[in-house]
């Protein structure tokens, strides 16, 4: 058995893109950018590649034909999962005068990664044709930038990082690494457990606003196992949406599962909190009304026995690429796990 007993086979494949953007005009953005990203790339997909009328795009029939539905308009439904998460660029600064570069990125789940053209394209197209930001002067334009590269990048393997398209040229090539798989996690996971001590002290470091909202209270500590217990229910749903084959009926398997593994995640121990509040707000446009995307930012060291890690880490490894709790589609929840060896802090 190549994955922890405890958890089902995920047939989940993950491709991660990162951007980088050049712009060609003024760019002012806000310290969080992730909103204005995803708003401005839903916005093209949709105006360029949707031809239906918006009575026909809100039939949930339609996102099964139309690519550019199939990656946004899903998430009209709030109990949808989307196909993808967004990685903002992590500089709070604001202000980009023309030349400057920006990196963020993208995540796709399963077949969202042959609607590519489609992803790229709009990025292209938001950057030369419709720009990003907010409207400056004298034209009252959002700054425009070009798309300079774009990278397919695979953390576990041993070249991370393989450039698929360079401007101005027009091909995309395929990654030789090809997807993140199960059995990546899975050797991952192998690995990272022969060289840890027990215990084992691992790293929790937030990139964007972890937003979680455990029995409808809003975590402003982190606590570990209400965390966990969201990343495992939205990595098994994820699976069941996007995995090939999917997993069947992930609120049973779940059901099944939890009772065996809360006990485990009980025994992580916080030795150290170093979070803080980042209190942002942002405007839901689906919503039609401002919204609260504040989150924990920062880092926890978590310490547990070396078999109860053994037990937790592949949905934790997941976890860096699916990101958990609110908003992912606009970058919140985005973290990286970090072992820490002996006298490392
Ligand atoms: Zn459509």
């Amino acid at each position: 058995m190549t994955h922890s007993a405890l958890w089902p086979e995920l047939h989940l494949q993950i491709h991660l893109l990162t951007f980088e953007i050049r712009a060609t005009t003024r760019m002012v953005l806000p310290p969080f950018k992730g909103s204005a990203l995803r708003g401005a790339w839903k916005g093209v997909l949709t105006r360029a590649y949707c031809p239906a009328p918006p009575e026909e795009r809100a039939q949930p029939a339609h996102a099964d034909t139309c690519p550019a539905c199939y990656l946004t308009e899903r998430e009209n439904d709030a109990e949808a999962r989307k196909p993808y998460a967004l990685r903002p660029p992590l500089t709070r600064e604001t202000d980009f005068p023309p030349g400057a570069t920006l990196t963020w990125g993208m995540t796709l789940f399963g077949p969202a990664w042959l609607l590519l053209p489609y992803v790229l394209s709009a990025v292209k197209d938001m950057g030369e044709a419709h720009g990003l930001g907010r409207r400056l002067p004298p034209q009252r334009q959002r700054g425009r930038f070009t798309l300079q590269a774009v990278y397919a990048e695979h953390p576990f393997r041993s070249q991370h990082r393989e450039l698929i398209y360079a401007h101005p040229q027009t091909l995309v090539f395929i990654p030789q690494n090809g997807a993140i798989t199960s059995s990546d996690i899975a050797n991952t996971a192998k690995k990272w457990l022969n060289a840890l001590p027990s215990p084992a002290t691992l790293r929790l470091h937030f990139h964007t606003p972890l937003r979680i909202v455990h029995e409808g209270k809003l975590m402003r500590t982190f606590a570990f196992v209400p965390f966990f217990q969201r990343l495992v229910e939205r990595l098994f749903l994820l699976a069941q949406e996007f995995g090939d084959p999917s997993l069947e009926d992930a609120r049973a398997t779940l059901r099944a599962v939890m009772p065996a593994t809360l006990p485990l995640a009980e025994q992580v121990r916080i030795v150290e909190d170093r979070t803080w509040w980042w209190d942002l707000k942002g405007y839901s446009s689906r919503l039609k009304r401002p919204q609260p995307l504040g989150g924990l930012m920062g880092e926890v060291l978590l310490e547990a026995p070396r078999e109860i890690w053994g037990q937790l880490l592949e949905p934790l490894l997941w976890g860096q690429m699916i990101q958990v709790g609110k908003n992912v589609v606009k970058g919140q929840g985005w973290y990286e796990l970090i072992p820490l060896t002996n006298g490392q802090k």
